[in-house]
């Protein structure tokens, strides 16, 4: 028996990273799992990929863009049509624009916002109607250790701490309708985004990853299954007396 027998997952920017890893996980915990990425083909491709997991709850791509509103609802209208409900929300889809202050366009930070926060928001909003409806859900926002501030990031940091506010409030207004909302701030996950940063830093990745471990006081970087144990736990049923709250997964990076 697993976790999520008898769940619909719902994970957005699954086609890879993090969000795949957790896809992932909540497919070998017995969910039927939704993977939403702007590519349909690559969101199929991933959905494909989880069936030798030992899932038997069926898994879909569906290619959508988090921060358009329409694409937003025909989603999660497939997902309850495909999968016959939804039970569970990892708003995971996430993109970096980095740049210092200075540098940084009004473009960038529009793109940084409209993905992270307005798509979360968008994406809740059109989940919550059925979790309210069956008085039961789980919200799972991605937030990271940036919104604690970070060089380069103004952008991205004030989303990732916007969805913190985003997930307290989720957490005071949706409680009573038996809807759980958390949110995990990673810390450095071995990714393609974390890549791009080794890239545009003009490093090589192996070594990027390195001076991450080294400074880290576990002594090594993340990844994506070490944010996927979490957010199964935190989308479990174990859970149900958390809310609101935000779980750094990071090593300790931010100890001190
Ligand atoms: P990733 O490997 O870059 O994957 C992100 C996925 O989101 C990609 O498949 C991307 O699709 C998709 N995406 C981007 N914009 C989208 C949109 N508008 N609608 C739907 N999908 C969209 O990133 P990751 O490292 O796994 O990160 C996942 C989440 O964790 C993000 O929210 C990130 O901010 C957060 N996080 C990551 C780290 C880290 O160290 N990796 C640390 C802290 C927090 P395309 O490829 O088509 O763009």
């Amino acid at each position: 028996m697993g976790r999520f027998d008898g769940r619909v997952a719902v994970i957005t920017g699954a086609a890879r990273g993090i969000g795949f890893g957790t896809a992932k996980r909540f497919a070998e915990e017995g969910a039927a799992v939704a993977i939403i990425d702007l590519d349909e083909a690559a969101a199929s491709d991933a959905a494909g990929r989880l069936a030798p997991t030992g899932s038997t709850a069926g898994a879909i791509g569906i290619g959508c863009d988090v921060s358009n509103a329409e694409s937003v609802d025909a989603a999660v209208a497939r997902v309850v049509e495909e999968l016959g409900g939804i039970h569970i929300l990892v708003n995971n889809a996430g993109i970096t624009r980095d740049n210092l202050l200075f540098k940084l366009t009004e473009e960038d930070w529009d793109l940084v916002m409209n993905v992270h926060l307005k798509g979360a928001f968008l994406m809740t909003k059109a989940a919550q109607k059925h979790f309210v409806e069956q008085k039961y859900g789980k919200i799972l926002n991605l937030s990271s250790v940036s919104a604690l501030g970070n060089r380069g990031q103004a952008n991205y940091s004030a989303a990732k701490m916007g969805i913190q506010g985003f997930t307290r409030t989720l957490g005071i207004e949706l409680g009573p309708f038996g809807i759980n909302a958390n949110a995990i701030a990673p810390g450095f996950i071995a990714t393609e985004m974390t890549d791009a940063t080794a890239a545009r830093l003009k490093m090589d990745v192996d070594e990027f990853r390195r001076l991450n471990a080294e400074a880290n006081p576990v002594r090594r970087v993340g990844y994506p299954e070490d944010i996927a144990a979490a957010a199964a736990f935190l989308c479990s049923d174990e859970a149900s007396y958390i809310t609101g709250q935000t779980l750094y997964v990071d090593g300790g990076s931010k100890l001190g």
